[in-house]
This record gives C-alpha cells, sequence and structure tokens, in this order.
C-alpha cells in the first residue's frame, strides 16, 4: 500500500520511518475495527434470535406445535457466522485473517437476516451498510472478499432457494446480476474513498517522520552548540585562572622585590645619613647629599610600588587606632612646607573647630594620602600658595565624615586628563614628567586608600589655574576625653589679639 500511495519523494530513512509510522497507524486502526465488529456481530446475532421469535415462534404439525426451524436457524447459524470472527476478534486482534473472517461472517451474517425476513428485500439493505463498515478498515481486499461472498450466496440461493432471497418463487438469474451491480458500484466508491485516505495517511506520516528528523537534527546542533559553548567555558576559565594566577604572581614578584630593594636602601640612606654627620670636605658633603636625595626618591618608588602591588593583591589592610587630626595635619604640613619654602610657595594648613580633635582610623595611610597631594601640589605650583583644608561633612554619634581638600595656584589639570590621572601610570602630560619626575603611581594609590576609608577623591582644576583635590573619608569618633582642644574656639572668644602675616590665608 505504502509504494502506491507515496505521493513524493522522501530521504531513504526518512521514507522508511513514515512507512513505519503508516503502518503502525493502520494496525491501531484495524484493532479498532475489529473491536467494533465483534461488538456489532454480537448485537446482529441477539437481534436475528429476537426477528426469528417475533416473525415465526413456532411452527404447526396437525394439533402439535414445536418451535420453528427459524429460531433455531437464528441461534444455532448465527452463533456459528458470529463466535468464529468473534474468537478471531480476541485471539488475532488487527490480523489480515480477522479483518477476511469479518468480512465472510458479516456478508453470512446479512444473508440470514434476508432469510429469517422472507427474502424482504428492504433486508438487503444490510448488505451495503455492511460493505460500508467494512471500508472503516480501509483495506480494499476486504470488500473484495465481502462482495464474492454475497455475490456467491444470491446466485446459489437464486437458483436452488428464490424464496430465501428474493422472497418470490422463481427469480430469473438477471436478478441475482442486478444486486452484484448495486454492490460492486458501491464498491467502486469505497475502494476509492479508501484510496483517498490511506494517501492522507500516508502524508500525515510523511510529515510527521520529517518533523521527528528536524527535532532530531535541532537537537544534534543544541548539543554541539552546548558543548562548544562548554568547551569555550572551560578554555576561558582555564585562561582566567592562568591570567590571575600571572597577575598574582607578578604583585607577588612586585612586593617581593622592593621589599628586597627596600632593606638595602634603607642601609644606604642610613649610612649615608651617618657619613654625612662627620667630618667632611665641601665636595664630599656635595657627593653624599646627591647619594642621599637620588636614594630618597629611589625609596619614594619603591614604596608605591610595594603599595600599589599590595592593593592589587587584596593585601592591604587598614589600621583603626585613634589619632590627633590637628597634629597629624600639622606635622605633615610641617614636613612638606620645607619643600615649599625651597620654591618660595606659602604652605597653609586650616582645621576648623567642628572638627572632632581625635579620631579612629589608619593615620600612616591618611598621611600618606596627604604627603602625595601636598606633593603634588607643589611639585606643580611654580609661584604662589597650597592650602589644606578639612570640614566637617556629618556626623553621628559613632563616626563622622570629613572632606579633605588640597589647593594649589598650579599649572592645572586639562578637563579630559581629570579622570585618567587617579588610573595607575597615568599622567596628564607625558612631558611634565620630565618636567616635574613621578611615577603615576601616586594618584592611584591615594584613590584606593580612600575607597578602603570608605570614601572617594576628585579635582576640580583649570589649566594654568590650579587644581584642587578633594576626598572624603569616614572615621571613628574617639572617646579619648579630658584631652585640651587646641581650637576651641570659645578660649578665643572676647580676646584681643594682632595677627601679623604675609598671606591671605594665614
Ligand atoms: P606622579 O605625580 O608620580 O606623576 P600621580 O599619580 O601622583 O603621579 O599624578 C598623576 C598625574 O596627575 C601627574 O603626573 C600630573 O600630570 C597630574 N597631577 C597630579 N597632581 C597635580 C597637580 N596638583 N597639578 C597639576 N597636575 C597634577
Amino acid at each position: 500500500m505504502s509504494s502506491m500511495t507515496t505521493p513524493r519523494t522522501l530521504d531513504p530513512a526518512i521514507q522508511q520511518r513514515a512507512a513505519e509510522l503508516f503502518t503502525q497507524h493502520q494496525r491501531q486502526i484495524y484493532v479498532r475495527t475489529d473491536r467494533l465488529f465483534a461488538a456489532l456481530m454480537m448485537l446482529q446475532w441477539l437481534a436475528g434470535i429476537a426477528a426469528a421469535f417475533w416473525l415465526s415462534p413456532r411452527t404447526w404439525t396437525g394439533p402439535i406445535s414445536q418451535t420453528h426451524l427459524h429460531v433455531w436457524a437464528a441461534v444455532v447459524l448465527g452463533g456459528a457466522i458470529t463466535g468464529v470472527p468473534v474468537l478471531m476478534v480476541f485471539s488475532f486482534p488487527g490480523a489480515a485473517v480477522t479483518r477476511q473472517a469479518i468480512a465472510i461472517g458479516q456478508m453470512l451474517t446479512s444473508a440470514l437476516l434476508i432469510h429469517l425476513t422472507g427474502g424482504r428485500i428492504e433486508t438487503h439493505f444490510h448488505v451495503f451498510g455492511s460493505l460500508a463498515f467494512l471500508a472503516v478498515y480501509r483495506d480494499w481486499r476486504v470488500l473484495v472478499t465481502a462482495t464474492i461472498v454475497v455475490a456467491t450466496d444470491h446466485l446459489l440461493r437464486g437458483i436452488f432457494w428464490p424464496q430465501s432471497v428474493y422472497g418470490v418463487l422463481s427469480a430469473s438469474w438477471f436478478r441475482t446480476l442486478e444486486h452484484a451491480s448495486w454492490v460492486l458500484f458501491e464498491d467502486v466508491i469505497l475502494i476509492f474513498a479508501i484510496y483517498q485516505s490511506n494517501l492522507e495517511m500516508w502524508e500525515i506520516a510523511a510529515r510527521r517522520a520529517e518533523l521527528e528528523a528536524t527535532n532530531v537534527r535541532i537537537e544534534n546542533t543544541v548539543a554541539e552548540r552546548t558543548a562548544e559553548l562548554r568547551a569555550r567555558e572551560t578554555e576561558l576559565k582555564r585562561a582566567k585562572q592562568i591570567a590571575e594566577a600571572a597577575s598574582r604572581a607578578k604583585s607577588e614578584f612586585l612586593a617581593n622585590m622592593s621589599h628586597e630593594i627596600r632593606t638595602p636602601l634603607n642601609g644606604v640612606v642610613g649610612m649615608t645619613e651617618l657619613a654625612l654627620d662627620t667630618q667632611l670636605n665641601s665636595a664630599q658633603r656635595e657627593y653624599l647629599n646627591t647619594v642621599k636625595s637620588c636614594a630618597d626618591s629611589l625609596l619614594t618608588v619603591i614604596n608605591d610600588i610595594l603599595d600599589f602591588s599590595k592593593i592589587e593583591a587584596g593585601k592591604l589592610s587598614m589600621e583603626q587606632i585613634s589619632f590627633d587630626l590637628p597634629e597629624l595635619l600639622g606635622n605633615t604640613c610641617k614636613t612638606l612646607g620645607l619643600r615649599a619654602h625651597q620654591k618660595g610657595l606659602e604652605l597653609a594648613c586650616r582645621v576648623p573647630a567642628d572638627v572632632p580633635e581625635f579620631i579612629v582610623g589608619d593615620p600612616g595611610r591618611l598621611r600618606q594620602v596627604i604627603v602625595n597631594l601636598v606633593g603634588n601640589a607643589v611639585k606643580f605650583t611654580k609661584q604662589g600658595e597650597v592650602v589644606v583644608q578639612v570640614e566637617l561633612r556629618s556626623r553621628n554619634d559613632r563616626s563622622v565624615n570629613l572632606h579633605f581638600t588640597v589647593t594649589d595656584t598650579g599649572i592645572g589639570i586639562s578637563p579630559e586628563k581629570q579622570s585618567i590621572i587617579f588610573h595607575a601610570f597615568e599622567q596628564a602630560d607625558t612631558s611634565t614628567t620630565r618636567t616635574y619626575g613621578g611615577n603615576g603611581l601616586g594618584l592611584a594609590i591615594s584613590s584606593k586608600l580612600i575607597e578602603l576609608m570608605g570614601g572617594k577623591i576628585w579635582v576640580e582644576s583649570e589649566l594654568g589655574r590650579g587644581s584642587t583635590f578633594h576626598f572624603s573619608a569616614d572615621f571613628g569618633i574617639s572617646n579619648e576625653a579630658g584631652k585640651q582642644k587646641l581650637y576651641d574656639a570659645q578660649l578665643l572668644k572676647n580676646v584681643r589679639a594682632l595677627v601679623v602675616d604675609d598671606n591671605d590665608t594665614n
């Protein structure tokens, strides 16, 4: 059937799968129709018995009556005609032989019913109904068998017992021919319908087979892609691990190296200082001073690298100790003031009275940030002043947020450079580096340290007019009570004073 109904060319594998699906569907139809016929035939058997009882229950020979032969025929013959196919339905459901047995049984049932009703022409309709019902199998061979059975039955009974089939005493052979022609007419229509529906079944099977193949292809593609993605993910993870390991190794190497260099360098600085304290002629003193200043700047570079690599490796931890803020700022400015005065610059420091004197944080790191900012301000300013200020931004029971500014009247920074100078190794102008020196790490370190203090750093600047570096930071409030308040405004209340200075800010 499948070769007869193949409407289009398919891939051999899909064709095979379609044939499988087609056969499966066919078998479902066979089994289902078998069951329908089993029920129908049982019903017909009972109906036949009922008809026999109703039409001719008893027969009379003189005064003696007995059960009519029709009743026995309905029970025994009907039982045999029904029993065999019904048994086969239960023993071989869906088998070709079962369908054929049903076709024979069904047509013989028609014959029996026609006989029991005395050859009524209306009962002949049962034949046509049965053929239509048999077409439900969608197997034209079943119709062929049924037609042969019905034609043979009509022919034989038409010749030998016309009353049983046509209800008349004699019938011409032409009548059998006419009945057979109507049956064939129905057969042609039914076989065409079967052909059409098988064609559709095949189309459904082919489409399902194609769909299955497409699904398999999609699943395979998805699996392939997933595998590729997994492989790439693993590769990326490995690359990331390698990169992280390399970066860690680099930071550790930097930290180790700067530590290793710093130790002998401290020796050089210390010994140079000791040598400078001895009796020297002026040339020797000059040489040793140069050695000392070179060693100092080398030490600064090494310290920066050490800090930077520590921050990169996430190994920098902040101390939490109580310290005197105005004292720290005063000392830091005093140290840096020397360099500022050498350049003819004024360095001023202002801490207002509302800023708590004792706060909790890391004084070493705060000093480092201020040294760096003031150092830069002094470095990049030719004339004018550098001012360090603190103000209280907010305070609660346990902490304060302070805002520091370092303002200079130096060369300034162009707007486009203002954001990059906080990145490591970035400098506003590579040519200024030659003029001013430096390694481009100071602001990167400062910004990380400020982050660790819970604050942030930013700059406001105008080229040629100077810069103001701002940073905020959180500190704890120290409970060191009773200490003298250096800047207590109350102390100066109603006190007359004359202040003489050559600097406005002071
Ligand atoms: P370094 O000063 O060692 O070069 P920094 O990270 O401290 O590195 O500073 C980065 C750059 O930012 C400097 O090279 C300079 O170009 C610019 N810069 C920093 N502070 C100032 C300032 N006060 N005035 C002008 N430019 C500055």
